[in-house]
């Protein structure tokens, strides 16, 4: 993570891209910075201003643009907080926020504008969301979530995962992450040990928008997981100009069930304020899908959903 690319020039001396691109990225930065891990950046074409993992990391100028009915928090993250760091909207799970820090920034991340000052960061400041579980017995699964949990080193999550379990009602534990994905070193048999080793069953939701994003390390550090016992599951989210095609979600699929994960779900873009440029229209997505569902296996078509507040489940659009 030290190394990453937080510099938009360099991301362009490095892809050898054209400077006046460069510069128009530049001014597009604001409040959420570039910030593009190496292993990442090696999968990007060079010279290809419309690469598709590029596309999810650069700031363009359209970023700044306001558009109406693109808010900081379009999928009431803040309305659903339990307390700081802890979110409920669905029965039985709840979302711990472990952390704010991430990987990669994503320039269509929902959560890009969450106040996550306020997130807690040590066991300590997890202790009251750790007690408001123990009080609900209906409560059978913690996500862990952020940011990215894995960001965190892995004494820290094995503390926290160790005090879970002591929760008689909890049964699972899952992992929202795209460590896997953006550093794939990041899966050390340490990080295996506290995630098999605890009485609750494991789930790790990786993310993937584009088959170019799965390398030999990628596919390495997935078998990684998988050999250890461990669900892996795939979302991604609908982006223009990055995977709104019927062949490239296909061939992601493919690649994912060769790998062992299951394409989970496809989102639909959340309206967040800075990334209406990757909406796709749903009426779109719904073509794209029911292609999906014609080539491919039915455990292969990923649920296309969208978050809509005040629902009690994701809703499915087709
Ligand atoms: C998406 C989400 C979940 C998980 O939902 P599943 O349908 O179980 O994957 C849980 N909590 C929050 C706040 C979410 O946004
Ligand atoms: S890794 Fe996830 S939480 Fe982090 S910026 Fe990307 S989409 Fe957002």
């Amino acid at each position: 993570m030290k190394e990453a690319v937080r510099d938009v020039k360099e991301l362009c001396q490095l892809l050898q891209l054209p400077p006046e691109f460069a510069a128009q990225a530049a001014g597009a930065t604001g409040q959420f910075p570039l910030f593009v891990p190496r292993p990442f950046l090696a999968r990007m074409r060079r010279g290809d201003a419309s690469d598709p993992l590029l596309r999810q990391v650069l700031p363009l100028e359209a970023e700044t643009i306001a558009v109406p009915e693109y808010t900081a928090d379009p999928v009431g993250d803040v309305p659903a907080s339990l307390q700081p760091g802890l979110l409920q909207k669905y029965y039985g799970r709840v979302l711990m926020v472990t952390t704010g820090a991430c990987a990669v920034h994503c320039r269509y991340c929902f959560r890009q504008h969450f106040p996550y000052a306020v997130a807690p960061r040590s066991l300590t400041d997890w202790l009251g969301a750790i007690e408001q579980i123990e009080s609900d017995a209906s409560i059978h699964e913690v996500i862990l979530s952020g940011g990215d949990p894995l960001t965190l080193v892995d004494h820290l999550l094995a503390q926290l995962v160790h005090r879970l379990e002591k929760i008689p009602h909890l049964r699972r534990i899952r992992l929202h992450t795209r460590l896997p994905i953006v550093i794939p070193q990041r899966v050390t048999a340490e990080l295996l040990d506290w995630l098999t080793g605890t009485r609750l069953t494991p789930v790790v939701v990786v993310h993937i928008n584009h088959p170019a994003e799965i390398d030999t390390v990628v596919s390495a550090a997935l078998a990684k997981l998988n050999a250890a016992g461990i669900p892996l599951l795939n979302q991604a989210v609908l982006l223009r100009g990055v995977n709104d095609n019927v062949d490239v979600l296909a061939e992601l699929s493919e690649r994912l069930i060769d790998l062992h994960v299951l394409p989970y779900y496809l989102h639909q873009l959340d309206r967040v304020a800075g990334a209406a440029h990757f909406e796709v229209p749903v009426e779109r997505g719904c073509q794209i899908v029911a292609e999906l569902q014609r080539r491919l296996p039915g455990y292969a078509v990923p649920r296309y959903v969208q978050e809509i507040i005040g629902r009690d489940h994701k809703v499915e659009l087709i």
